[in-house]
């Protein structure tokens, strides 16, 4: 096993390369927040990520990925999501909890392990949660859209639940429950502006959502 502190910076790009994929720009606050870290542990592992060269900070404090950073996040992500596919795909564990059990295990993998994985699951696309691998080929569909931008009546099909959501468990659960998975089809039954919901229905039954989970989900119409 790797020593502590390269696993946390294994960690550390990993997250950089998906704040990056969501929003833009990103500051240390975004890493605290994500982390659930001391704004002190961010900033010392920061500075040693920009030793590395792993990343820039400019004037406005705003963090980016060397070309180095952002080859080694994506080597990382790729790993990470393959990792996530050999546990819900082959070993059958629940899809709300692979992404909490590919993190610890991803760590230990070699590049060989790594190689065979791959090959071994035929080459995945995409995550479990539909989140494609790293690469330009691989990419959501062009017409994907967050669940908060169909309106009522639209008939929709989930793509991709975004990694942010992985964190919580539970509500990976829920969203399970509620069939609210890559390839599930719903409607939007109800979209209601004053307490920021949206309800969605299926042969499942409803769900409501907040507005910004449903903003993290993405869909296509069907
Ligand atoms: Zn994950
Ligand atoms: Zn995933």
């Amino acid at each position: 096993m790797k020593e502590r502190a390269s696993v946390v910076v294994e960690e550390y790009l990993q997250v950089i390369y998906s704040l990056l994929s969501e929003e833009k720009p990103i500051k240390a606050v975004n890493l605290t927040k994500r982390l659930k870290s001391s704004p002190s542990t961010v900033h010392a592992t920061l500075s040693r990520l920009q030793r590395d060269r792993m990343v820039k900070i400019d004037d406005k404090k705003e963090i980016t990925l060397t070309a180095q950073g952002l080859a080694k996040a994506e080597k990382l992500t790729r790993r990470h999501r393959l990792v996530e596919s050999f546990l819900c795909n082959t070993l059958g564990i629940s899809w709300h909890e692979v992404h909490h059990h590919a993190h610890i295990l991803e760590h230990g993998l070699t590049p060989l392990v790594e190689e065979k994985l791959a090959e071994f699951l035929g080459f995945p696309d995409a995550c479990p949660h539909g989140t494609p691998m790293p690469g330009e080929h691989n990419r959501l569909p062009e017409n994907t859209n967050s669940l908060d931008g169909f309106i009522v009546g639209d008939e929709i099909e989930i793509i991709n639940i975004g990694e942010v959501l992985e964190e919580s468990i539970e509500l990976l659960k829920f969203l399970q429950e509620k069939h609210i998975k890559p390839g599930k089809r719903h409607h939007i039954r109800e979209k209601t502006e004053v307490t920021k919901t949206i309800v969605l229905g299926s042969k499942h039954g409803t769900a409501t959502l907040p507005y910004d989970i449903a903003s993290k989900i993405g869909a296509i119409k069907c």
